[in-house]
């Protein structure tokens, strides 16, 4: 029955695709470019997800030549502050909304755990169609990797990697589900990498220059830890993607790293706590202080090597869900998110170099969709957006505007599929990062 009526939404919006991409008179211009349903190659998107990256960090590093990669990709960019939702949000919730360009109490993600057992939401909680979703009806394709709220992962017509991929590392097996297709499960169990692995020296790009960090490590074992945790599975989720190098021809590349929030709610506050009203041993602040910054460095590089396996003009997407304040009196978790994240867009269809004034998380998902030359929904509330358009833009974005569908919410992932393995300890694995986050208690 589902079936059904997935496949006659997707007939529809492929139909609309053809129809709203007015597209007829377009030629294939690019060579080797294959014609797509109206003549046209389709547009692909190539997304980077950076949670949690916010401009008060970001414009200092880029200034100071230490995110290279991000600062040139600026420069090809249109590029804006990223309004999120307030109050401040929970990024799972946070990036389903930008996944599916709805409101949580229409999506259906809106926590971490559930229940008095706090078992940790999986794959199921989707009440909305992601943007993988509305593409796959029109028999496009997704390669998506470490999103939140991806386990078990679910088969969509390219490849999903869940968000689950890093734990249950001392299991003998790894869960089941953790890729979909799972003819790729070895492939990707092979990419994870192992936290005990780091030898101090591979550490000591996030210390001080000359920094001992073996003795770091016995002295402060537990926030070393955090950080050998954190650079593991954003390593991890960097060595799938660029294992699974076949992926690139997706029509929409999402490669997504949660490690900027962690190293974030981990070490900020010995970034942002002036010396002064630093009560502890001050050796451990000026040991730790640059951790956030070098962080950021480091995911800078992992930035420039995604970007780097694709053509020098593909459109592509680099956002965040919310910035990032550091601590403050309300407490720990989305207390120290701030409302603005970052945004922008490498595209024909906006100027290179400018800015937004205003771009809001929900306009998100329907920017992305147009620059897959797809309609939005009607009932997404978010707009294209259509400020630092270029000519092009200017041509596109009314047109995409005008021929939205009704609703893509039929296309909402059916009930079942792989089912989620339940192991406690990986629960637990999980409950405890989600504490030291300040999420849960
Ligand atoms: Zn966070």
């Amino acid at each position: 029955m589902m079936g059904t009526v997935r496949r006659g939404l997707g007939m529809f919006a492929l139909a609309v695709l053809v129809l709203a991409c007015g597209c007829g008179s377009g030629d294939a211009k690019d060579s080797g470019a294959k014609p797509g349903a109206a003549g046209k190659a389709p547009a692909k998107l190539l997304v980077i997800g950076l949670d949690s990256a916010d401009w008060k960090l970001l414009d200092p590093l880029l200034a100071d030549g230490r995110m290279p990669n991000l600062k040139a990709f600026r420069a090809q960019a249109a590029a804006g502050r990223m309004q999120s939702f307030y109050p401040l949000e929970k990024s799972p919730l946070l990036w389903a909304s930008i996944c599916t360009g709805v409101l949580p109490s229409v999506h259906g993600v809106d926590n971490f755990v559930k229940g008095d057992e706090e078992k940790p939401v999986t794959g199921s909680a989707w009440h909305a169609p992601a943007i993988w979703d509305i593409i796959g009806a029109a028999g496009r394709t997704t390669f998506v990797n470490g999103m939140w709220v991806t386990y078990p992962a679910r088969p969509i017509k390219g490849v999903m990697v869940s968000d689950y991929l890093p734990y249950g590392r001392e299991r003998n097996r790894p869960l089941t589900g953790l890729v979909s297709p799972d003819s790729l499960a070895d492939k990707v169990v092979a990419c994870r990498v192992d936290p005990q692995s780091f030898t101090p020296a591979q550490l000591a790009r996030f210390f001080p220059d000359g920094a001992d960090v073996a003795a770091l490590e016995k002295a402060y074992p537990d926030v070393l830890q955090k950080l050998r945790d954190i650079w593991a599975a954003d390593l991890g989720y960097l060595a799938v993607a660029r294992q699974l190098k076949d992926q690139r021809a997706a029509d929409l590349f999402f490669f997504y790293l949660r490690g900027p929030d962690m190293i974030s709610h981990g070490f900020y506050h010995y970034l942002a706590i002036p010396p002064a009203d630093w009560h502890r041993d001050p050796a451990e602040r000026a040991a730790f202080t640059e951790i956030v910054a070098r962080y950021y460095a480091w995911a800078d590089e992992a930035v420039g090597e995604v970007l780097s396996w694709f053509p020098a003009d593909q459109p592509a997407v680099i956002v965040s869900d919310h910035g990032f304040y550091g601590p403050r009196d309300e407490g720990k978790g989305t207390a120290e998110h701030s409302e603005w994240g970052i945004f922008m867009v490498r595209s024909p269809l906006y100027t290179p170099g400018a800015t937004f004034g205003h771009v809001k998380l929900l306009d998100i998902c329907p920017t992305m969709l147009a620059l897959l030359d797809l309609p939005p929904a009607k009932d997404m509330p978010g707009a294209v957006l259509a400020e630092a358009l270029t000519p092009a833009g200017q041509g596109r974005v009314p047109h995409i505007e005008k021929n939205r569908v009704t609703s893509y919410l039929a296309l909402r992932p059916a009930a079942g599929g792989a089912p989620a393995e339940t192991d406690e300890k990986v629960d637990e694995e999980i409950r405890r990062q989600l504490r030291s986050l300040g999420y849960i208690r």
